[in-house]
């Protein structure tokens, strides 16, 4: 038996301090995605169309709840 896949696991990204909406294992926030597909690209794809913002290069990703509120990732300096 082959069992393929691929499992996206999603954490936004937004530093939250005041409302922690990443949740936690077994207690899943708004902030928390888990998207399963054949290939990573089509994960990706499904997590997009859930609302989910994920980041050029595949980094960091925005859950739909930041979306809805107009949020935006901090810019990284390098
Ligand atoms: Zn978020």
């Amino acid at each position: 038996m082959v069992i393929g896949g691929y499992s996206l696991d999603l954490y936004c990204d937004f530093p939250d301090e005041a409302y922690k909406h990443r949740g936690s294992p077994g207690y899943p926030g708004d902030g928390v995605g888990d998207f399963a597909a054949e290939s990573g690209p089509v994960a990706r794809s499904l997590a997009r169309r859930a609302g989910w913002k994920i980041e050029r290069g595949g980094r960091r990703a925005l859950c739909p709840m930041c979306q809805r509120l107009g949020r935006v990732l901090p810019v990284i300096n390098h």
